[in-house]
């Protein structure tokens, strides 16, 4: 017999049909579901579903978890916490508090295959995927076992991996956290973050529903290839275009990140280059401090370069925000997630 099915990889229509096909009322599912999403883990718990058959649940089926292997807390207030999944891979998400809520950053594979010069996950290479489930359950996990003051209110697929090169698992986890039936997250306070998987933009935004944040990291193609590989199979001009043909809902716009790399990408010149490159999109322009870690082959703009470069974006009229870097006493930051134990 095949393992029992993990109930966290379910959508309702799929568990009402597996209710079916098990002799039992599809409406058993949305009872069913709405515990999981609350973050219940045991079919004990269930108190409003008959004892037999939670035991049957018990039986036949199966809710997958995390385990908090450690949990890191910054001086700034945003939490680190490695959690190990059921085959012992651990993965990264981060807890940063904002002023009354909290974004939860969440990992979408262990490792990343993209090789980035800058980030630190590219240095484990690909690992696996994460499931949809295994998505879910960093957001169960960690609200689960942090009861702050404040919700998580917003969620950032901005962790280790690259969400885009796990695109079914990543649709799936929107829909699970946007649906009714789900956590119901306002598709609003949702972001997926891409190096530029240019093909899979505007099918994101038609299959699921979320913000939409690139990495831009370079304003030409000579320099994008140079820290990106992945620049090679789509260049600029491809990923803007995809960028333009993502289905941007009214009033929201796509944000472009930027990490500044002192004598790479950082000169005013390119500052320039950018908003040429930009002009006629509604965007965002997020500027990141390069975080450090290891031997990190970079080094962080000086701050008078970046306050430039900020100022030239202003005056071209454009939004920039100076991220300011979150977590990095406890390697949290952007670029700093690895996801070993040590
Ligand atoms: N793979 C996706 C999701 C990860 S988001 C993506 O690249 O968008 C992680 C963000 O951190 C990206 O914008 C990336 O450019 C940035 N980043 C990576 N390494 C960094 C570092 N060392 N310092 C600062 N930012 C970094």
């Amino acid at each position: 017999m095949s393992n029992p099915p993990d109930l966290k990889e379910f959508t309702l229509p799929e568990l009402e049909q597996l209710m079916t096909i098990w002799g039992h009322p599809p409406y058993r599912a949305r009872q069913v579901l709405k515990w999981v999403y609350k973050g219940v883990n045991d079919f004990e718990a269930m108190t409003d579903i008959s004892r037999a058959f939670r035991q049957e649940l018990a039986r036949r089926a199966y809710l997958s978890d995390l385990r908090i292997d450690r949990e890191q807390v910054s001086r700034d207030g945003s939490r680190k916490y490695l959690l190990a999944l059921e085959d012992g891979n651990c993965v990264e998400s981060v807890l940063i508090p904002e002023e009354g809520h909290y974004t939860l950053c969440l990992s979408t594979q262990v490792g990343c295959a993209l090789g980035c010069r800058f980030c630190a996950t590219a240095r484990r290479g690909l690992v696996r995927n994460l499931t949809a489930g295994e998505m879910l359950n960093q957001i169960l996990t960690v609200r689960r076992h942090f009861t702050g003051d404040w919700p998580i209110t917003n969620l950032v697929f901005m962790g280790m991996g690259e969400p885009l090169a796990n695109f079914p698992a990543l649709v799936r986890a929107l829909t699970m956290i946007t649906a009714e039936w789900g956590l119901n997250f306002s598709p609003r306070r949702l972001t997926v973050s891409t190096a530029g998987l240019a093909p899979l933009i505007p099918r994101l935004g038609q299959e699921a529903r979320a913000n939409l944040t690139v990495s831009l990291n370079a304003p030409d193609d000579e320099t994008r290839s140079r820290i990106m590989p992945i620049n090679r199979r789509y260049p600029l001009e491809t990923l803007l275009q995809a960028c333009r043909d993502f289905p941007l809902p009214r009033h929201r716009r796509v944000t472009f990140a930027y990490v500044l790399l002192k004598g790479i990408n950082d000169a005013p010149a390119q500052a320039r280059q950018l908003a040429r490159l930009l002009r006629g999109f509604r965007a965002k322009i997020n500027l990141i401090p390069l975080n450090a870690y290891g031997d990190v082959p970079f080094e962080p703009s000086p701050e008078d370069r970046v306050l430039e470069f900020q100022d030239i974006l202003r005056q071209a009229n454009y939004t920039v925000l100076t991220r300011e870097s979150r977590g990095q006493d406890i390697q949290a930051a952007c670029g700093q997630l690895l996801g070993e134990r040590e």
